[in-house]
């Protein structure tokens, strides 16, 4: 093949997929160079006892919304944002809180199946990528991207470009200890900054509130079992005092964890995203910026902005991973 018979074909190709690979749910779409999400599906990621059917189903899935765009032949590349993804190997690698254990080569396997090129990264590290491509991180060259979800972690960018890591799991600030003597966590150890603030720890700083107090609360009639983050959320803009309490409790620890990220790297912004800052994070937000200026030495005090990302929901992780399929070289695949 030649130069300008490969530059046809790597420009004429107008199309990326973008899949998000959470916990919970998976969501994937087929997304235009303007950010616009012209199909999108979404599975139960925990129906799939392993990576194989989980790849399989989604590739059957794809082939309709594929045709509706044109064929194959109009996708350039598919980008992949996965928790515990390791940003060189291309793995997600004993991940947490996925049933699936090991090394998991999801890249390779969407791509032996599909014959485009795959890419896969940490989903804090596409989130950075996409805040900078479509959201709230435009124009910023050095900021921190401060994922919460089921779990949580960071993707950083500085001078610009997506930092890496040497061993390409960069970011898993979820797993450093913050009390030595608290919480157990999913990873095996105990008091990580993860078992307090993510899903799991927003209602477990709730319902520790909530016995300490007898404070009423309509939360008060959820089974403690059942109770979730959009339980808390929507009693938080009601006002609800034991909700708003362990929202602060949460951003302020959280902003206290921020202060050594922010003197080590000297940020612009942080950007906070995710499915629990989405719902919660405009409780959150001012209990963030007083943790994190708290402690601060004199001379960064109130020097690092905290910005709540305006991409929301399903849509937010589909645009993150297209974020990283347009940067996904597919020469590899067409030579
Ligand atoms: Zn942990």
């Amino acid at each position: 093949m030649d130069e300008l018979e490969l530059h046809k074909m790597t420009t004429l190709r107008p199309y990326v997929i973008g899949l998000g690979l959470r916990e919970s749910t998976t969501v994937f779409g087929i997304v235009d160079a303007l950010g616009n999400i012209l199909a999108k599906d979404c599975v139960h990621t925990t129906d799939y006892p392993d990576p194989t059917s989980f790849v399989f189903d989604i590739c059957d899935r794809l082939q309709p919304m594929v045709e509706k765009v044109g064929g194959w032949g109009n996708i350039k590349a598919m980008g992949i944002g996965a928790a515990s993804g390791n940003n060189i190997t291309q793995r997600i690698e004993n991940a947490a809180n996925l049933s699936w254990k090991g090394n998991i080569s999801l890249a390779s396997m969407f791509q032996g199946r599909l014959g485009i090129a795959v890419s896969l990264a940490n989903d804090c590290t596409v989130a950075a990528m996409g805040e900078m491509a479509y959201g709230a991180a435009r124009g910023l060259k050095d900021f921190i991207c401060v994922l919460v979800n089921g779990g949580m972690g960071a993707g950083i960018v500085l001078n610009g470009l997506i930092f890496m890591g040497h061993k390409g799991r960069v970011g898993e600030v979820g797993h450093v200890t913050l009390y030595p003597d608290g919480r157990p966590c999913t990873c095996g150890k105990v008091g990580c900054l993860e078992s307090y603030v993510s899903r799991r720890g927003i209602v477990q700083t709730t319902l520790e509130i909530m016995q300490a107090t007898d404070t009423p609360s309509p939360l008060r009639d959820i089974a403690p079992k059942a109770l979730t983050v959009e339980d808390i959320a929507r009693c938080a803009d009601e006002g609800d005092p034991i909700a708003l309490q362990a929202l602060h409790e949460t951003g302020n620890t959280l902003g206290h964890a921020m202060t050594a990220w922010a003197s080590l790297v000297s940020p612009e912004a942080f950007v906070l995203v995710g499915e629990v800052n989405s719902l919660c994070g405009k409780h959150m937000i001012e209990s963030i910026l007083e943790g994190l200026n708290e402690n601060m030495f004199d001379a960064l005090k109130w020097s690092t902005k905290v910005y709540l990302s305006t991409l929301r929901g399903d849509e937010a992780s589909i645009l993150y991973a297209s974020a990283l399929a347009w940067q996904t070289k597919e020469y590899d695949i067409l030579l």
